[in-house]
């Protein structure tokens, strides 16, 4: 589905190198959780592969396309159509402030699809009511919990159909009592086959969530394996050392 081939990525015009050569193949039914250190690239891996960035080196295709590709002239070529197709969740509620929930879920599929307002109303219902969520339609983002608005912002993710699903530790920012519901909805993404690639410091969401865990540390994979495999028993010292530390 998404193989991204020697990735190199800096900050500064050089001085930061956060990723270095970093290579992974995902297929289509995986669901990649990866860890690591704190500044080891991770969130700037998932906004990459978002298209939000620009590379250095290296290339990205979707569906054995060419998604992100570098002409040596520093310059970054991302196809908008596969971009629009990958959806992404921050730790950080993004939610427009100004629209309610509805308002929130139908903006983009209007805009960007030109879909009807009547259509994207329906469609946008019927996700609040699978994530537990119609009574709020009608609320804005300052009258809903952090679980609640998480909720919303991978429901608003969903209404462009994405064939990939990113998600940046979606849960760290909230009360632990909340944690459960937000990582239910993207459970039960992954029971639909939702190819996700997640960042999460939940040992028992990586267990759960995971087909393949993989270790990124210094700008590169370290270990890629089963989630037994790489959270039970890791062949490199770097994620033993990690996984001990951590959770
Ligand atoms: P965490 O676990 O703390 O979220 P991370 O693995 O997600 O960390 P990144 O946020 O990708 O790490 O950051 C990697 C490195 O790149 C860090 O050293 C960070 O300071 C640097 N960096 C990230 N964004 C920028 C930016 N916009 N400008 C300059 N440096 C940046
Ligand atoms: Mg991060």
């Amino acid at each position: 589905l998404v193989k991204m081939e020697g990735l190199h990525k800096s900050y500064g015009g050089g001085a930061v190198k956060v990723l270095q050569g970093l290579d992974i193949e995902m297929k289509a039914g995986d669901r990649v959780v990866v860890i690591g250190p704190s500044g080891g690239g991770k969130s700037t891996l998932l906004r990459v592969l978002m298209g939000l960035e620009k590379i250095d080196r290296g290339s990205v295709t979707f569906g054995g396309k060419p998604y992100i590709s570098t002409n040596g002239n520093g310059k970054t070529d991302i196809d908008a159509k596969v971009r629009r197709s990958i959806g992404m969740v921050f730790q950080h509620y993004t939610l427009f402030p100004h629209l309610d929930v509805i308002g929130n879920l139908i903006l983009a599929p209007m805009k960007v699809r030109g879909e009807k307002k009547a259509a994207a109303q329906e469609r946008a219902m019927g996700l609040l009511t699978r994530f537990g969520l119609a009574q709020k339609a009608n609320f804005y983002p300052a009258q809903l919990s952090g679980g609640q608005k998480q909720r919303v912002a991978i429901a608003r993710a969903l209404m462009l159909d994405p064939k990939l699903m990113l998600f940046d530790e979606v849960t760290s920012a909230l009360d632990p009592e909340l944690v459960a519901e937000v990582e239910q909805v993207i459970l039960q993404l992954a029971k639909q086959d939702m190819p996700m690639v997640i960042v999460t410091h939940d040992m028992w969401f990586a267990k759960n969530i995971a087909s393949r865990v993989i270790f990124c540390a210094g700008g590169v994979v370290v270990e890629d394996g089963p989630p037994e495999q790489v959270l039970g028993s890791p062949k490199e010292e770097r994620t033993r050392e990690f996984i001990e530390r951590v959770f």
